[in-house]
């Protein structure tokens, strides 16, 4: 057990958590990061980021880096590779329990981001590692001159799409509809990659595999006809649900789990703020999970002088 008490604990070390905590140590609050992996977030996975103000064209993984980096010059404890069993937010004195330890908190930022929907159909789970795979940074090398698809009609979808074709010889993206929800930007470099094919109309029924992915069986949305395309690689993009499960019970969610919150990033529990992809946001972006971090360090920040206030009174 960690002896002493934070005065915030950020659950989560993506680009929404980072921001919060340099935001915390501008303002002198002491806070530690926990999180179950290496801090960065899900867009170290990210081929390559366009739409972040002010730097081109950059990769996840370096944007990432920049983002630690920075914070590291502000001296706050991260607890990398720990993962949290259970938390108990309501308690004036927050409890965050890790196989390692546990931690004592005045306040808690939640950026705990949010993880792929999976398509949910035969096939899918027995072969993740087998042709089944939703990052196409980590696996995409794997599939030089083969032919993968994509699933799903967002920016994912397509970005990724086009990052494989550095790869694969053939890459469909399939998708349930005949219109996508993807940047026009990114629509328009998709319809001009020779390499990308277009499969509309189409929803996955089942992954055929033997030792490995084979095949992928479709139906089309319109006649219900199925058939069956060829691939070696499959990379489901059909959009993300919250990592909430630790909290479940204790914190207010919208209908689909994401955590509610006012636009100070305060949910229903004193001294409880979540940000990022985990929160019903209007846009999960990079840009957007900085921002809610910014605002989550100077809400909490003013928090915790009001209760030490408060007691001294
Ligand atoms: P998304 O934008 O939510 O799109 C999910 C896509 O999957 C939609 O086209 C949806 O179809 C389809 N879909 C959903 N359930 C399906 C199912 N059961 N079977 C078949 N298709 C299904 O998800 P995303 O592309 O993963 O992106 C997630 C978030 O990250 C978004 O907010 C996105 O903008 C953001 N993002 C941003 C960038 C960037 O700015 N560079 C890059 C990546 C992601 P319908 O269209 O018919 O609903």
């Amino acid at each position: 057990m960690q002896d002493k008490i934070f005065d915030c604990v950020i659950l989560g070390g993506g680009p929404a958590g980072l921001s919060a905590a340099l935001y915390l140590k501008r303002a002198n609050v002491g806070c530690a990061i926990v999180d179950k992996s290496a801090l960065g977030g899900t867009p170290v996975n990210y081929c390559e980021i366009e739409n972040y103000l002010g730097l081109g064209k950059i990769s996840g993984f370096e944007l990432c880096e920049k983002f630690e980096g920075h914070v590291d010059n502000f001296d706050v404890q991260k607890f990398p590779f720990e993962e949290i069993e259970n938390v108990d937010l309501i308690s004036p004195i927050k409890k965050i329990k890790t196989k390692e330890s546990e931690f004592l908190a005045r306040t808690v930022i939640i950026a705990t981001g949010a993880k792929p929907k999976k398509l949910n159909i035969k096939g899918e789970n027995e072969n993740v590692g087998r042709g089944v795979s939703y990052c196409a940074v980590c696996d995409g090398a794997f599939y030089k001159d083969k032919t993968v698809c994509t699933v799903g009609g967002g920016n994912s979808a397509l970005e990724e799409a086009l990052y494989l074709t550095k790869f694969a010889k053939k890459v469909y993206i399939i998708h349930r509809r005949d219109k996508f929800r993807a940047d026009d930007i990114v629509q328009k470099r998709v319809l001009e990659n020779k390499k990308i094919e277009l499969l509309l109309n189409y929803i996955p029924l089942e992954i055929i595999a033997k030792d490995k992915v084979e095949k992928i069986k479709l139906q089309n949305t319109q006649t219900l006809k199925t058939i069956e395309y060829k691939v070696d690689g499959i990379f489901p993009y059909i959009g993300l649900e919250p990592n909430v499960e630790l909290f479940s019970g204790q914190i207010e969610e919208d209908k689909n789990g994401f955590i509610l919150t006012d636009s100070t990033m305060k949910t229903n529990i004193d001294g409880v703020y979540a940000i990022g992809d985990v929160r019903n946001t209007p846009l999960r972006q990079v840009i957007t999970a900085v921002s809610d971090g910014a605002v989550a360090g100077v809400e909490v920040s003013k928090y915790l002088m009001n209760i030490k206030e408060t007691v001294r009174n």
